[in-house]
């Protein structure tokens, strides 16, 4: 029996014919042209006029936040079920992350919760999308509209997704993306931060590249870390881009199959489909448990990784890290919601490589075991 991953990328278009044109040229480098290529084109797709190309997703958060003038004591409200790289992004400037719970149904923000939050303190919002649907950003810009709040845009899981039909990747003063291994576009490991502002892009151009002065090279008057992007990795990028819309139609189908064929399964959350701002577009094709479920995602995991289905966890909640509950913070929050899925739901293999008769291995597994979970019950 082969063992189906959770993630496979699809790299068989232009991929190697790119990745020739570097090595035949000596172009391998972040001096090389794919970057600048890539970088245009990225940002086009979105609508954005400036993007500048990172090591990766979470190199793209720490530039964009630092770049848009966050600091010690400063706030900066996000979700708590999302990944490190966000909280990290902050704390490593001194700044404080705030936490809001999660929409039980679609998973992202409920930002509802936000306006509650607000101090005077709060500096920014880090709106993270994830999962596959986009938070309701129009109720976050308004509200960054109101207090006179900086909005991020996390938009690691949202490559071709749209809110309201306007790209995600376009909103607040700053985007972010990131092209690791299991992302729409995908370079193994890279990232990109994305604006209009060219203050900002001259900003984050200088942080990715330890603060080099263009007029006085080594001589620094600040200091960063070597953030860059190979072309490489650009021309890996740039292959992906092309096929981005054929991607999404691709992720969108899997999850289509996935539901029709789990709709049925008792004691299972699957994803929303659609909302009134968007389609899901599935960066990953995410299930939770239900309440009266006698098992856990770590269970769950576990009987499928014995029937060679590769799975993985929810993100764990920010104000649950222990890293950051020994260092006092968060100490007694609760977001029951977040808390709740993060116990409970994981994700099943939906890579852009996956196959229709490997997802039917997985949906007859889950069917399975959710069968024998159902008897424990009765017992
Ligand atoms: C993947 C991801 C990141 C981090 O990207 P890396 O390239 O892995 O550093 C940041 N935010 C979200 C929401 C992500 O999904």
């Amino acid at each position: 029996m082969d063992f189906i991953p959770v993630n496979e990328p699809l790299l068989n278009g232009n991929e190697k014919k790119y990745l020739c044109e570097c090595i035949d040229t000596g172009w391998v480098s972040s001096e090389g042209p794919f970057v600048k290529e890539f970088e245009q084109k990225m940002s086009a797709a979105v609508g954005r006029t400036y993007g500048i190309a990172v090591s990766n997703g979470t190199a793209a958060l720490e530039i964009a936040v630092r770049a848009i003038g966050i600091g010690p004591g400063d706030e900066v409200i996000m979700p708590t079920l999302t990944i490190i790289s966000c909280a990290m992004a902050v704390t490593k400037l001194g700044a404080v992350p705030v936490l809001i719970d999660s929409d039980f149904s679609t998973w992202n923000m409920d930002v509802d919760k936000i306006e509650e939050k607000i101090t005077s303190k709060t500096k920014a919002i880090l709106l993270v999308h994830v999962y596959g649907l986009p938070v309701e950003t129009e109720k976050v810009l308004e509200l960054a509209k109101k207090y006179h709040l900086k909005v991020i845009e996390d938009a690691a899981e949202m490559h071709g997704q749209t809110y309201h039909g306007k790209p995600c990747g376009s909103f607040g003063e700053i985007s972010t993306f990131s092209f690791y291994a299991n992302k729409h576009v995908c370079t193994g490991e890279g990232g990109m931060v994305v604006t209009d502002d060219w203050e900002l892009a001259q900003k984050c151009r200088s942080l990715r590249n330890l603060c080099f002065q263009p007029d006085a090279r080594y001589v620094h008057e600040a200091i960063s870390d070597n953030y860059r992007f190979t072309n490489l990795q650009a021309a890996v990028g740039l292959a992906q881009l092309e096929r981005l819309e054929e991607f999404i139609e691709r992720k969108k189908e899997m999850g289509r199959y996935y539901t029709e064929r789990l709709r049925d399964v008792r004691g299972l959350m699957l994803p929303v489909e659609k909302t009134e701002y968007a389609d899901n577009v599935y960066w990953v094709y995410g299930v939770v448990l239900e309440k009266g479920v006698l098992a856990d995602n770590k269970e769950m995991q576990q009987r499928l990784a014995k029937k060679g289905i590769g799975t993985r966890a929810f993100f764990w909640c920010m104000h649950e890290q222990p890293v950051y509950q020994n260092e006092g913070l968060f100490l007694n929050e609760k977001y029951p919601n977040a808390e709740y899925l993060a116990r409970k739901g994981f994700y099943i293999p939906s890579g852009l490589a996956l196959e229709k008769a490997q997802m039917d291995i997985v949906i007859s597994a889950i069917k399975d075991i959710m069968r024998q979970l159902e008897r424990k019950e009765i017992c």
